[in-house]
């Protein structure tokens, strides 16, 4: 057990810890062993956070975007050179592999130098005025205190794609992150206290969603939610809010297709798509939950794709040949069995894997990577979100029906398309009903773009120049001049 998490609420620049009765046990998912406990914040916790952001914000957002950025490349530098350290952390209390876990860590230490870089990017503008006795400004402002709500599948990146962009603007911020991965969130919280970040600028609450949630909910002074998760809640984070008017931004669900078509590098598709479907255990929002394959190539890409995922070793994130982690939790693994059950009582056909997998040390929530053929519209697993590693596979014959095909989906995250032609390629990414098209590329999340789904996928966008917009407000200054 870590000794040193039971300090886990950060308000006002001071760690708290709550009266014993009021903890957590952090499990390790691939062992079922406690790793520590976290203390479990609730409504008073949330409250002071709240205060203390707002007490924060006006110092906060009247510093130059110059001085935001070096406390937040500060900050980059920190994570980055601790990535190995901040992997091991992250792969105890997730899952993922560690070489997965230490990417993630460089790639959220990424979404801190893009906003370090972005924070003096953020530019009004003079419009022309269509009388000659005006002179019209806009100018950005940033929105307030903000609450971030995040997900333990990507326990530090998604933190950081919130936070970083916060920060620039000149936000401050309420922080709730998920209760199986509170580790990640200290440890950034921890960089930041180190690298002089003001009291009050980021406070961290860990514990009781729901009551910390209703907080944000009510506060009159949290102006804006940024959420990301499953779409349940963001529908009822989106109905609560209604009350205040309160901005949000919601990072959704998803149920990507992949389409494989007859012009596609097989060798090349078979191992993406493989990569999609299995990375962090099939736990990520845009990996493959559907994929279609051309007539023409089906039987030579499914014998690609089971010669492939024989080959994938299951086990401890921490040991070094593992490829495919535990599943979170129970529940994450009754789901799986589920809607591989509900698909092969319909009809699917097993080719691979379908059942839960533990050995004498490894007692964690493990499922054999599993691929599905004979698979029908019916099945559950063609409409709802899986989260686990089970790729179900379905014949197209025409362009035109596949597109209709993927984009028959309440979701409208990610798609990915294979294709060696150009024109294809472009005709079809042009027609998926997506926030996020991969041609022959299944890892499109980078700070560099705006990330973000349409229909029951959410709301906004994080990453770009794009993910600073929500929060900036735009004050329009009209002044009338003597001409
Ligand atoms: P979740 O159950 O919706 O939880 C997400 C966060 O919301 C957790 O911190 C959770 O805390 C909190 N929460 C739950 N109920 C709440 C309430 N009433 N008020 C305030 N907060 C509340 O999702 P998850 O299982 O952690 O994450 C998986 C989901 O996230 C998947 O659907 C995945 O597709 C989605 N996701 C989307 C993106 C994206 O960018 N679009 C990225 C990653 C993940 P508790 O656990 O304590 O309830």
């Amino acid at each position: 057990m870590f000794e040193a998490y039971t300090k886990s609420i950060f308000i006002n620049g001071i760690w708290h810890e709550v009266k014993e009765s009021a903890t957590e046990i952090v499990y390790n998912p691939a062992t079922l062993k406690p790793i520590t406990q976290v203390s479990h914040a609730s409504t008073k916790e949330a409250k002071q956070a709240i205060a203390a952001a707002l007490k924060a914000f006006p110092a906060w957002s009247k510093k130059t975007g110059r001085e935001r950025s070096k406390i937040l490349y500060k900050a980059y530098q920190m994570m980055y050179e601790d990535a190995e350290r901040l992997g091991k952390i992250l792969t105890m209390e997730q899952g993922k592999p560690l070489k997965e876990a230490i990417g993630e860590i460089k790639g959220a230490a990424h979404f801190l130098l893009w906003y370090a870089e972005e924070a003096s990017r953020s530019y009004g503008e003079w419009l022309p005025s269509s009388v000659t006795s005006k002179r019209l400004i806009v100018i950005p402002q940033p929105i307030g205190v903000v609450g971030a709500i995040t997900p333990w599948n990507f326990p530090s990146s998604m933190i950081t794609r919130k936070l970083a962009p916060a920060l620039a603007a000149g936000c401050t911020v309420v922080l709730k992150p998920a209760p199986d991965t509170p580790l990640s969130a200290i440890e950034i919280v921890k960089i930041f206290e180190r690298v002089g970040l003001p009291s009050g600028v980021v406070n961290l609450v860990t514990g009781d969603a729901t009551a910390i949630g209703k907080e944000l909910l009510i506060s009159k002074d949290v102006r804006l939610i940024t959420f990301t998760g499953s779409t349940e809640v963001g529908k009822y984070l989106m109905k609560e809010s209604a009350n205040h008017v309160k901005k949000l931004s919601l990072e959704l669900g998803g149920h990507a297709p992949s389409i494989v078509f007859a012009d596609a590098d097989l060798e090349k598709a078979a191992k993406l798509v493989l990569a999609s479907k299995f990375r962090n255990n099939g736990q990520t929002c845009i990996c493959t939950n559907r994929l279609f394959v051309h007539e023409s190539v089906m039987n030579d890409f499914a014998n690609l794709l089971k010669e492939k995922v024989q080959k994938l070793k299951l086990g401890d994130g921490l040991a070094a040949n593992t490829d495919i982690g535990p599943l979170i939790n129970e529940q994450a693994c009754k789901k799986v069995q589920f809607h591989v059950e509900d698909a092969t009582k319909q009809g699917a056909i097993i080719e691979h894997g379908g059942k839960p997998w533990n050995t004498e040390e490894l007692s964690g929530y493990y499922f054999e990577p599993t691929i599905l053929s004979n698979v029908s519209n019916e099945m559950k697993i063609m409409h709802e979100e899986t989260f686990g590693p089970v790729l179900p596979l379905q014949v197209f014959s025409e362009e035109a029906e596949v597109i209709d095909k993927a984009n028959n989906s309440d979701y409208g995250l990610a798609a990915y398309i294979f294709t060696e032609n150009t024109s294809r390629a472009i005709r079809v990414s042009e027609q998926l009903d997506y926030g996020i098209v991969g041609i022959n590329d299944v890892f499109p999340a980078t700070p560099e773009a705006p990330f973000g789904g349409i229909k029951q996928s959410g709301l906004g966008k994080e990453g770009g120049h794009h993910g600073m917009d929500k929060f900036l407000e735009k004050k329009f200054i009209s002044i009338g001049i003597d001409n």
